[in-house]
């Protein structure tokens, strides 16, 4: 299939790429996917993934990412290495960039994904894995009866801390401020829970190992001056907001304040006809990986539902 010149261009290799690949592929259309430079996306940075369907015993993130690479593979898309770098959406057919590749073709589909902020701390990158995670919904389970911190004071970390405190023994918010930024309702939440805490004004200022290098605890610093604080958890969840990763596209294609792709209701076609959006760059709200794997499948039927209407 690969040696037909692509019809659709996939930008993006998390499980949304993956999946518009599979079924553009086994639609018999020709498809090519830059799979950027962590392929795979943001599942390969997490350790057991024990809630995609159909892994009853769970599975590593990154063996289930090459999973979907294989599956696609298998049935012909060209997958290659780097990202789309630029996008001209005059079209179709659309110009798409990618390093010194330049293609022509009828449609896209954009799968870039969000990308989880983190503190950038020093040492952070040796926790990934070992008690530093930036969804609670993923983890959680792991830190059953233990102890952890979730830190930010948005919407994410309210509901994260919520969702936490029902597994967790404890749960602690560090915020760096002194009041709450998500919703009234989701902050009452997290007031009413009995085993949440709220470290107010404060920011980690180190990651604590123990022996074999599993978090332990946070060293936390006050903005107002009060002493150091060293909180013991297992477990530590970031949630102080994603970045959908949509610089390439150059503001040619409507997104919300919040920078993420506008699909048009139940579609994934986005505001230029021909382009479409699966995945976490167009979900704000929902974040999965099963999910990202569905509007993937959207995207490729819709893709190809379109191409066909216009006989291109
Ligand atoms: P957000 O609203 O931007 O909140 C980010 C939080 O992290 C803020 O409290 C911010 O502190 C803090 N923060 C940012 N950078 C930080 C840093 N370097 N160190 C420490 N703290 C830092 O992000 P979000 O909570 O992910 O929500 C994103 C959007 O999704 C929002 O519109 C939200 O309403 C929506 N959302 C809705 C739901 C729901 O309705 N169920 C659930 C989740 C998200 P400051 O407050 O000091 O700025």
């Amino acid at each position: 299939m690969s040696e037909r010149a692509p019809r659709v261009i996939i930008a993006g290799s998390g499980p949304a790429g993956y999946t518009a690949a599979i079924y553009l592929s086994r639609a018999n259309i020709p498809n090519l996917m830059y799979e950027g430079l962590q392929p795979g996306g943001q599942l390969t940075i997490t350790t057991d993934v024990e809630n995609y369907p159909g892994f009853p015993e769970g599975i590593k993130g990154p063996e289930l990412m090459e999973h979907f690479r294989a599956q696609a593979a298998r049935f012909g898309t060209d997958i290659r290495p780097g990202h789309a770098t630029a996008i001209d959406c005059q079209g179709p057919p659309f110009r798409v960039t990618a390093g010194d590749e330049v293609h022509e073709v009828p449609a896209v589909i954009i799968a870039t994904g969000s990308t989880a902020r983190w503190l950038n701390l020093p040492d952070e990158d040796d926790f990934h894995g070992k008690g530093l995670s930036a969804c609670a919904t993923c983890d959680g389970f792991f830190y059953r009866d233990q102890e952890v911190v979730v830190v930010g004071g948005g919407d994410t970390a309210a509901e994260e801390a919520t969702y936490l405190a029902g597994i967790c023994k404890k749960v602690t918010v560090v915020h760096r401020r002194d009041e709450l930024r998500a919703s009234k309702i989701m902050q009452q939440r997290v007031f009413d829970a009995p085993n949440i805490e709220m470290a107010w004004s404060r920011t980690i200022k180190q990651y604590l190992p123990d022996d074999s290098g599993m978090l332990r605890g946070v060293l936390l610093e006050s903005t107002k001056g009060e002493p150091e604080l060293e909180v013991p958890c297992t477990g530590c969840f970031i949630a102080i907001g994603h970045d959908p990763n949509t610089g390439f596209l150059d503001g040619q294609i409507e997104v919300d304040a919040e920078g993420y792709i506008i699909t048009r209701p139940d579609r994934t076609m986005t505001s230029v006809e021909g382009v479409f959006a699966a995945g976490d760059v167009q979900d704000s709200v929902w974040r999965q990986g099963v999910t990202a794997a569905g509007t993937g499948c959207m995207a490729a039927i819709e893709a190809e539902r379109w191409l066909g209407a216009r006989g291109l």
